[in-house]
């Protein structure tokens, strides 16, 4: 839809490679692109990187579940360096600060020769034939275009795809309805020992020891409290919704995570909400806002009422981006079906492997489908890069959440693990394209797959 004619406005950048968004999938496409010699420009609506996992504080990373945790990344490699130098990361590579992890991907961005374009929304796309020619950008500079060879979309909501026509899958095929969504909050100040005796006392007075932890002198801790689930924290939550200072949504789903370098801090994957929950609707996310905020400043005061150590604890930073778990999945040369990751499907043009289960949150409980064992000795599933390419579009790869895949294939995709797999190998395989002067649908996943490992993916 381009009655505006779009193509009229002037020309104010140009790169072989336009990443656009810079969440986890767009960052490591920016950098391995850029770390194979092209041009590369990463153009981003925030200020900062990490996209869902900084600004919508989502941490920890999960693991792939394959034994050994192997990770298809090279990346994944340096950025530990980084964010374990910074004391923002831990040996097991999987927690993290996530307001450090904005700045250890800038200095990535920086010393790859990333060029970064800051506060920039890209709302329309030119097109020409099977190609994408242009973004459409705003900012404060006004509208433009920006030029480049071959375009990659890591807005995590295939937002570019859809603007250049391509068909995709929305929501559980079932209800329509997306995943859930949540707005995530840190809070700080917290007496960590004084709550890790509160969650023993608790455990004693209930009788129900289990999923909440205090360890390493106060700097470790983990704590969930689902309904469903008989854990320590369990009564407490009940005598909160029975006391009217918590309500039944509060309870439904709620965990709580330590994070490396921040003593008397945790990371909150809560509130989560159940109605208007489409990522793509910007009045549902408005609405998510404002309803998460006010359940925040809510459970802040039950912590302070009910629990110990939270007697000095304030709210460090409630996530500027609402936590959107799945909006659109794009159709690709190779759609990823339930089958696929049931079955530990392996593919000849492999890029990325996990064996993370179906986790598919919901108002009852949170289904997940775990993967049983593969019986040939590898319990995995794998990706083919196919499934990064754009159905009908010749110079469009899609990377991260929006990937090629049935709605329950991507609730096992969606991680970061393997959103960073996918932002790599795009990166790279956009690179190889240019190079070759050929679509991206000539360039092979095994080219790109050994490029990956030679620089230090680990496969299983
Ligand atoms: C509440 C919640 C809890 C989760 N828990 C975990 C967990 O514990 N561990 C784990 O590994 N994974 C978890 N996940 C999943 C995982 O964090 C995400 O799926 C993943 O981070 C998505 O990465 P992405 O790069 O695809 O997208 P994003 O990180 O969302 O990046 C998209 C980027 O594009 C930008 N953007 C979007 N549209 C535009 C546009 N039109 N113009 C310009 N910029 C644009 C955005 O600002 C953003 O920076 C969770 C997800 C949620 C929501």
């Amino acid at each position: 839809m381009n009655a505006l004619d779009f193509s009229r406005l002037p020309v104010t950048n140009e790169a072989d490679v336009v990443v656009c968004g810079g969440g986890t999938a767009g960052v490591f496409a920016a950098i391995a692109c850029a770390h194979q010699g092209k041009d590369t420009l990463l153009i981003e609506q925030f200020g900062s990187l990490g996209g869902t996992a900084t600004n919508g504080l989502v941490t920890p990373l999960m693991t792939v579940h394959i034994p050994g945790n192997p990770q298809c990344s090279y990346l994944y490699n340096q950025l530990q360096e980084k964010l374990l130098a910074l004391g923002a990361g831990n040996k097991g590579g999987t927690a993290f600060d996530p307001l450090l992890l904005r700045y250890a991907l800038e200095q990535m961005c920086v010393e790859a020769g990333v060029r970064l374009l800051y506060h920039t929304f890209i709302p329309e796309v030119i097109k020409e034939g099977d190609d994408v020619t242009a973004a459409v950008i705003a900012n404060k500079a006004g509208l433009s275009l920006v030029k480049g060879k071959i375009f990659i979309d890591a807005t995590g909501d295939g937002d570019i795809a859809v603007r250049a026509g391509a068909e995709y899958n929305k929501g559980n095929p079932e209800t329509g309805k997306n995943q859930p969504m949540s707005l995530r909050y840190i809070i700080d100040g917290i007496d960590m020992i004084a709550l890790g005796e509160f969650f023993s006392a608790e455990a004693q007075r209930t009788g129900v020891n289990g999923a909440a932890s205090v360890w390493n002198n106060g700097v470790e801790m983990y704590a969930h409290c689902c309904r469903g689930n008989a854990v320590t924290l369990t009564k407490l939550f009940e005598e909160a919704i029975e006391a009217g200072d918590l309500i039944v949504e509060d309870h439904i789903y709620w965990q709580a995570f330590g994070m490396p370098g921040r003593y008397g801090s945790i990371a909150f994957n809560c509130p989560e909400f159940f109605e208007n929950i489409d990522g793509t609707n910007p009045e549902d996310l408005s609405i998510s806002q404002v309803k998460g905020k006010e359940a925040i400043v809510r459970q802040l005061a039950f912590y302070k009422k009910y629990m110990k150590g939270f007697e000095k604890a304030y709210i460090a930073e409630i996530a500027p981006m609402v936590g959107v778990r799945e909006s659109r999945e794009i159709i690709c040369d190779h759609v990823l079906t339930a089958e696929n990751i049931l079955g530990k499907q392996k593919f000849e043009d492999v890029i990325a492997q996990s064996n993370y289960p179906i986790d598919i949150h919901g108002k009852q409980l949170t289904n997940r489908y775990l993967i049983e064992p593969a019986d040939d000795g590898k319990p995995w599933y794998e990706i083919p890069f196919r499934s990064l390419i754009v159905k009908g579009i010749d110079n469009l790869l899609v990377v991260g959440r929006c990937i090629g895949a049935e709605f329950i294939a991507e609730a096992s995709v969606r991680i970061q693990p393997t959103a960073r797999s996918t932002g790599e190998a795009a990166g790279i395989g956009a690179a190889l394209a240019i190079e070759a002067g050929k679509s991206i649908r000539a360039i092979s996943g095994a080219d790109i797959r050994a490029i990956m490992i030679e620089k230090g993916a680990k496969f299983a």
